[in-house]
């Protein structure tokens, strides 16, 4: 008899990680020796600022960082951080208490869900979204309940029309501002909405920030946790992938209320040991010199978009100019759908783009584009975009 490997329910229940999918796609591509221009993972293509990598190198040669991170992270890092939120958000945190690195912000996304969610719970998760939400809550035995975000309500969830049956089984919520994958941003009236909301149904709120110094024309993003009452309610995810080109490096962080940053520790503390010290190390230097890389990196991002979202326009594709992210959240043209138009620009323009139904079914009607290629390509993408219009 044949050994039989049968998958968990849980990993069943996922769908196929749509960055894999398309990977694999672009990948068949390029072995048939196709110039391919990826705008599908949204992965920096500018190298980590070499100042972080000196700081890197130095923080690798002292044996003390070769040993297990301690279970709450490199202390100088939580008050590097604690002093970035003052600066940056004017929001008060205790290093010890109220920060926590992580492995990424994804991990700390992805592994959230288990400090809360019972079997059969509810967690309330917009749609489209970044894909960790659903599996996080999945893994954990619960089910997520999709909030759509819709063009007319400027991408925001109608937090009004949740049922009452569902709002009684939901424990935690995502949101993520600005917005991955639909390049939308918010005021701070929307957060005093969900403060609201949350302490209401008494729902944890876990905000993922991971874009919030990646604005255009000089708009400052705010924190959730600026919004007054959310420290009693919620979390803020932050990450150093799209702050600092860093998102091979794994380095990320929660904050907020206490108690759930404490029951998160508690999670991983039987899961991980932690970031490597040195990396931690090279954050606090990072985060030093914050203003003037994010400065950087803003202006190149702003200078992409321009380009493609005006080079767009003109061939005849009206697609709106992101506020944030380096994203292109662009309606599909008629005829298509998000998949046949992924694929109609794959085989017929050698352009790479994200179907958004690739983030949950809310996602059908557009591609996402990433601005992370260079201006030349980005125009030579546009060029070719044009044989399809
Ligand atoms: C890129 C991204 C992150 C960052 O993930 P890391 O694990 O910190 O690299 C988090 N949230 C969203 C929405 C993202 O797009």
């Amino acid at each position: 008899m044949g050994f039989n490997i049968d998958l968990s329910t849980r990993l069943k229940k996922l769908s196929p990680y749509l960055f894999v999918e398309i990977d694999t796609a672009r990948k068949k591509a390029q072995q048939e020796g196709r110039d391919i221009i990826d705008l599908g993972v949204g992965d920096p293509d500018q190298p980590t600022p070499r100042f972080i990598i000196d700081a890197l190198h130095r923080a690798s040669l002292k044996p003390q960082t070769h040993k297990y991170a301690l279970d709450r992270g490199f202390p100088e890092l939580r008050i590097a951080i604690a002093r970035w939120y003052k600066f940056r958000f004017n929001v008060d945190l205790d290093p010890d208490r109220e920060i926590l690195p992580l492995i990424g912000s994804k991990e700390g996304i992805a592994h959230i869900p288990l400090a809360f969610i019972n079997q059969g719970d509810t967690a309330l998760v917009p749609d489209p979204c970044y894909p960790p939400y659903n599996s996080g809550v999945i893994f954990a035995g619960g089910e997520p309940h999709k909030l759509p975000l819709l063009r007319e309500n400027r991408f925001l969830p109608d937090l009004r029309h949740v049922k009452p049956g569902v709002l009684h089984k939901a424990k935690i919520m995502f949101l993520n501002y600005p917005n991955n994958p639909t390049a939308a941003v918010c005021d701070k009236s929307f957060f005093k909405d969900v403060v609201k909301f949350a302490t209401k149904h008494n729902i944890i709120v876990c905000h993922d920030a991971a874009y919030s110094e990646l604005s255009f024309d000089g708009l400052k993003i705010p924190s959730f946790l600026g919004t007054p009452g959310a420290k009693e309610i919620g979390v803020e995810f932050h990450s150093f992938s799209k702050m600092f080109n860093m998102t091979g490096w794994r380095l990320g962080f929660a904050v907020g209320n206490p108690a759930i940053i404490t029951a998160l520790t508690k999670v991983k503390a039987n899961i991980d040991s932690g970031a490597f010290n040195a990396i931690q190390m090279a954050g606090v230097e990072a985060l030093k010199r914050v203003d003037k890389v994010t400065k950087n990196i803003k202006s190149l991002y702003q200078k992409r978009r321009n380009i493609f979202v005006d080079g767009l326009n003109k061939i005849g594709w009206d697609v709106p100019r992101p506020n944030a992210t380096f994203y292109v959240w662009a309606p599909i043209l008629k005829r298509y759908t998000s998949a046949s138009l992924a694929k109609e620009l794959l085989e017929r323009a050698d352009v790479v783009v994200t179907p958004g139904n690739g983030f949950g079914q809310g996602g059908e009607g557009y591609v996402r584009m990433a601005l992370t290629v260079s201006e030349s390509r980005l125009k030579k993408a546009i060029d070719r975009i044009k044989k399809i219009i």
